[in-house]
C-alpha cells in the first residue's frame, strides 16, 4: 500500500518521520511505501527566517534535507495539482515534467494532506508588482540582500529623493512574522550603517503598518503593547489602526493619509490556506481550510488526513464550539505526530487518538539581545526573551545535525563582528560570464561573417 504525503513543511515531515518509524517493519517488507511530495527537497524552519535574514544563521542552516531524514521514504520533487479522493488518485508537476506534457499521474491508498498557508493578499494597486512576502528562505535572503543594497544605493546617491525611498522600508502586518523580521532586519541595518561614512542609523524610516489596535496577538495583549513601546524606541514608526491602500509606482499610501515613497514593501499580514485544496473533492470550510475532526482525518472521507496551515482542526481544549485550532508551529508538529500515530492504529484496527493542545503561548526576538515572550504563563522582555527564543527554538529545530551546527554559528557571531555582507549578485550567476562571452564575441552589426 502507499501513504502519499503532499507536503514537506512541518506536518509533512514529522508525519513521515513518525511513519517511517512505527512502520519499520512493514517498509522493510515493502509492503508499504511512504511518498512525500515537496516543491522544494527540504523543510523551512520559518521561525528561524528573521535571524537568516539579519544573517545570525545561514541561510542553508533553516533547511533540513527531506532525503536524509526521511531516509525510508521516497521523496518527489513537485507539486500535486488535484486530487481525486474518490479515485485515489493525484496528478503531480515535477521539475522533469514538459511544458503541455500529460500529467503525471500517482495512486495511493492513505493521503496526507499537508500544503500549508500562503500569503493571504488583497487587491491593492501596486501590491503584486512591488511587494515582497516573508515565508521562504529565498525571501528572507533576497530581503537582507535588497535592504543593504538598499544602503549602497543611499550611500552612491546625490539625489535626495532616490536616497530618501531607499532608506524607507515599509513592513505591513504585524503577526509575529512581520515584528520579527523588522525587528532583525532593523537591527542588522543599523549595525550596518557603521560602515557607511554618509547613512546614518537617523537617516533610514522603518516603518510598521497594522490594520488592528494592537501588534504580536500571539504573546498577549501587555507584552504586545511592550512591544509597541520597544519599537518606537528604537524609532520604528508603529501606525496602528492604519492599512496599505496603494503602493503604486513605488509610493506606499497609507489609510491615515501618509505617503511614503519606498523601494521595499514587505507584505506579512496573514495567510490563507494553499490553493490545491480548492483543487480536491474534499470538503472545505467557508475559510478555505480542510474541515477535519479531532482525529485529524478529512470529516466525512475514509482515508485522508490533515493538519497543520490547511487544516481546520477542532479545538478540544476550549469549551467554546467551532474554535479550531491556530495556524502556527506549535499545533503543526503536534498535530503531525498524532496523524502519524492515528494512521498506523487504523492500519492496524486499534482505536484513534484525539489531537488535544493547549497553546502555551510565544516567543519573539526583536534583533539581537532583544525580544518578548509570553510562554507557560510566565513574561518575559529584552535580553531574558531573547535569550528564552534562542533556547526554545534550538530545541525544536529538527535534527542534531541542525541544532549543532546552528549553535556553532551562533557561538561564532559572538565572538566576530557580524555579517554586513549583501550577496544580491548571487540572483544573477550569468551576469559576469554574460558581460565575457558578449566581449569576446560581439554581435555583427551588419550580420556579415
Ligand atoms: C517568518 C515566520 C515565522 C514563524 N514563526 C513561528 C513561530 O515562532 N512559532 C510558531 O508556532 N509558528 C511560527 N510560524 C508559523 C509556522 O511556520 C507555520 O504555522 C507552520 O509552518 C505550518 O506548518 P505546515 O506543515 O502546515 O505548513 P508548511 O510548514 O508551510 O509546509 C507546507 C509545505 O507544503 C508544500 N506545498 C505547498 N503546495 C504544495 C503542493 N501543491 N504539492 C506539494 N507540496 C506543496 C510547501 O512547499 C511546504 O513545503 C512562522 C511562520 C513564518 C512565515
Amino acid at each position: 500500500m502507499r501513504i502519499l504525503i503532499v507536503g514537506g513543511g512541518y506536518v509533512g515531515l514529522y508525519s513521515a518521520l513518525r511513519l517511517q518509524r512505527q512502520l519499520k517493519p512493514e517498509l522493510g517488507r515493502g509492503d508499504v511505501e511512504i511518498v512525500v511530495v515537496s516543491p522544494d527537497p527540504y523543510m523551512t524552519y520559518q521561525p528561524f527566517l528573521p535571524e537568516a535574514a539579519a544573517g545570525s544563521i545561514s541561510p542553508r542552516h533553516v533547511v533540513v534535507p527531506l532525503r536524509r531524514v526521511l531516509d525510508r521514504c521516497k521523496i518527489v520533487v513537485g507539486e500535486v495539482t488535484t486530487i481525486n479522493h474518490a479515485k485515489r488518485i493525484a496528478t503531480l508537476a515535477t521539475l522533469a515534467t514538459e511544458e503541455g506534457a500529460a500529467a503525471e499521474q500517482l495512486t495511493y491508498d492513505e493521503l496526507v494532506l499537508a500544503p500549508g498557508s500562503i500569503a493571504r493578499t488583497l487587491p491593492i494597486p501596486g501590491l503584486a508588482d512591488h511587494a515582497i512576502g516573508f515565508k521562504t528562505v529565498e525571501e528572507a535572503i533576497g530581503l537582507r540582500n535588497h535592504v543593504i543594497e538598499q544602503m549602497d544605493i543611499a550611500s552612491s546617491t546625490r539625489d535626495p529623493a532616490i536616497r530618501d525611498a531607499a532608506l524607507t522600508f515599509v513592513f505591513v502586518g504585524g503577526g509575529y512574522a512581520g515584528v520579527e523580521a523588522l525587528g532583525e532586519l532593523e537591527d542588522m541595518a543599523r549595525y550596518t550603517a557603521r560602515y557607511y561614512h554618509n547613512v546614518k542609523p537617523e537617516d533610514m524610516k522603518w516603518i510598521l503598518v497594522e490594520a488592528s489596535d494592537r501588534i504580536l496577538p500571539e504573546v498577549g495583549e501587555e507584552m504586545g503593547r511592550y512591544t509597541v513601546t520597544e519599537l518606537r524606541r528604537r524609532n520604528i514608526d508603529v501606525r496602528l489602526h492604519t492599512r496599505l491602500d496603494s503602493c503604486v509606482d513605488r509610493v506606499a499610501v497609507l489609510s491615515d493619509g501618509a505617503r511614503f515613497p519606498t523601494r521595499t514593501v514587505v507584505w506579512t499580514a496573514g495567510v490563507k490556506p494553499h490553493p490545491i485544496l480548492a483543487a480536491t473533492d474534499l470538503p472545505l470550510n467557508e475559510r478555505g481550510r480542510l474541515k477535519c475532526t479531532a482525529e485529524l482525518s478529512v470529516e466525512g472521507v475514509a482515508h485522508a488526513w490533515a493538519a497543520g496551515d490547511a487544516a481546520a482542526v477542532p479545538d478540544v481544549t476550549v469549551a467554546e464550539p467551532g474554535k479550531e485550532t491556530a495556524p502556527n508551529a506549535q499545533h503543526a508538529v503536534r498535530q503531525a505526530r498524532t496523524l502519524g500515530d492515528n494512521i498506523v492504529h487504523t492500519l492496524r484496527g486499534e482505536p484513534l487518538e484525539t489531537y488535544s493542545h493547549k497553546y502555551v503561548g510565544s516567543v519573539a526576538s526583536l534583533g539581537l539581545h532583544q525580544g518578548v515572550a509570553h510562554v507557560y504563563g510566565r513574561k518575559l522582555k529584552g535580553y531574558p526573551a531573547w535569550f528564552m527564543h534562542r533556547v526554545y527554538h534550538l530545541s525544536r529545530v529538527p535534527t542534531f545535525n541542525r541544532k549543532a551546527r546552528v549553535l556553532a554559528e551562533w557561538t561564532l557571531s559572538g565572538l566576530f563582528k557580524r555579517e554586513i555582507v549583501s550577496l544580491g549578485s548571487l540572483e544573477h550567476p550569468r551576469a559576469e560570464f554574460e558581460l565575457a562571452a558578449g566581449g569576446k564575441a560581439p554581435e555583427d552589426p551588419k550580420g556579415s561573417s
